[in-house]
């Protein structure tokens, strides 16, 4: 019996709700397979500063260093309600980026996915999906603007000013370009490397490292693209795209753009991949708009089950096998509150019937 220990940080917002969906699916995994699960709650996020003083408390940096890995949820609160935790605090400064320092987390994995039956789901027309969607997009998550030096304060003139450096080295991009070719020849050997290098030299250096990479792995064609006109194409013409890298910030954003066309952000599930450690995450934020209301969409969160399934332990089988159930219930007519309206043909279901279902449907898939 193999036994994993997985920390397990709720986050805010609609964070607890979609949490319990994707601990009801690791409890019928254990019940099917020879391992066991140790499910540990602890506090990350505004929730964890408002209860410990914390956004990233000790006891749950000593959580996660002995997990074998991390599932968490969004974390963050409204603009106005963050004004009440000091800025540094704030969430993403206080507890995720430390989080994806600590870890040294730098590769994040977002698919970007939606096959050709679930094309009503999207805002773009069924000409333009085609015979579907099906993206990895890669990101760099440790570099960049995100993290290089910050400086505020007054100039000589007497104005409020701002610096935030976007810095990389020649390492830090040549490990994600490695996991981005090796990534690209698993699919369909076509790396699309997103750049600004007309404007920023960040760019420059990115793309001389690619080439030197890519060396390395001959077989996959580059295409070279702006971030700007990526983000155009996503939209015009997204079946383009198979496997696309870029730095923090491009990714971040293009990313959310990326849940845009598939429907809704609730479709965007996430892997993000340290040497040593990994921690998996919907792409989205905690949508305090909809929090507690039983109507998030859980997707996102199971998806990222998935792939903590596939890539920390291996159990490839049981991670397809969840993939399938989950389309398997939006292609027997059900949906969630954020991709359909009410009227449009489809069964919408709350938070926990979408898992309940997605439970349901994984029960009858077999991992033998
Ligand atoms: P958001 O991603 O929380 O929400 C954007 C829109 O998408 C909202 O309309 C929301 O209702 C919808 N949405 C998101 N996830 C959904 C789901 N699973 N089901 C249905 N609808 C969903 O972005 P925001 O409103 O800009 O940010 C809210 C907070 O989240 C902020 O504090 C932000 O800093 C934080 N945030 C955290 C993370 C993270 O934890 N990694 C990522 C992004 C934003």
């Amino acid at each position: 019996m193999t036994s994993y220990k997985i920390a397990l940080l709720d986050g805010d917002g609609i964070g607890p709700e979609i949490m319990a969906e994707a601990v009801k699916i690791l409890k019928l995994v254990e019940s099917r397979n020879d391992v066991t699960f140790d499910l540990i709650h602890t506090p990350f996020g505004a929730s964890a500063w408002f209860e410990c003083g914390s956004a990233f408390p000790d006891q749950t940096k000593a959580v996660c260093d002995e997990a074998d890995a991390i599932l968490k949820g969004p974390i963050g609160l409204s603009h106005e309600e963050s004004k009440k935790i000091p800025v540094d605090e704030q969430p993403e400064r206080g507890a995720l980026l430390p989080m994806r320092r600590r870890y040294n987390t730098y590769a994040n994995f977002r698919p970007v996915y939606l096959p050709k039956g679930l094309a009503h789901f999207s805002p773009l027309k069924p000409e333009i999906i085609g015979e579907g969607i099906d993206i990895m997009m890669i990101r760099e998550l440790v570099g960049g603007l995100y993290f290089g030096h910050k400086e505020t304060g007054i100039n000589e003139d007497g104005r409020r000013y701002v610096t935030e450096s976007l810095e990389y080295d020649e390492d830090q991009i040549k490990r994600i370009m490695k996991v981005a070719f090796k990534t690209a020849m698993k699919r369909k050997k076509v790396l699309h490397n997103i750049h600004k290098s007309n404007v920023l030299k960040s760019s420059v250096l990115w793309n001389e490292v690619m080439e030197e990479v890519h060396a390395d792995y001959p077989e996959v064609e580059v295409i070279n693209i702006l971030v700007d006109a990526a983000a155009t194409y996503l939209c015009l013409k997204p079946t383009m795209f198979d496997t696309m890298v870029m730095e923090n910030m491009f990714g971040d954003i293009l990313s959310d753009q990326g849940g845009g066309i598939l429907g809704s952000l609730g479709l965007m599930p996430s892997a993000c991949m340290g040497d040593k450690k990994a921690y998996y995450e919907p792409s989205h934020g905690s949508a305090p708009d909809i929090a507690g209301k039983n109507i998030a969409n859980p997707y996102s969160m199971i998806g990222s089950v998935a792939m903590m399934l596939e890539m920390s332990f291996g159990m490839d089988m049981e991670a397809k096998n969840l993939w399938h159930s989950m389309q398997s219930v939006f292609a027997d007519g059900f949906s969630t509150a954020d991709l359909s309206k009410e009227g449009s043909g489809v069964t919408m279901l709350s938070t926990s019937d979408f898992g309940n279902k997605v439970a349901d449907a994984f029960l009858k898939t077999s991992n033998a």
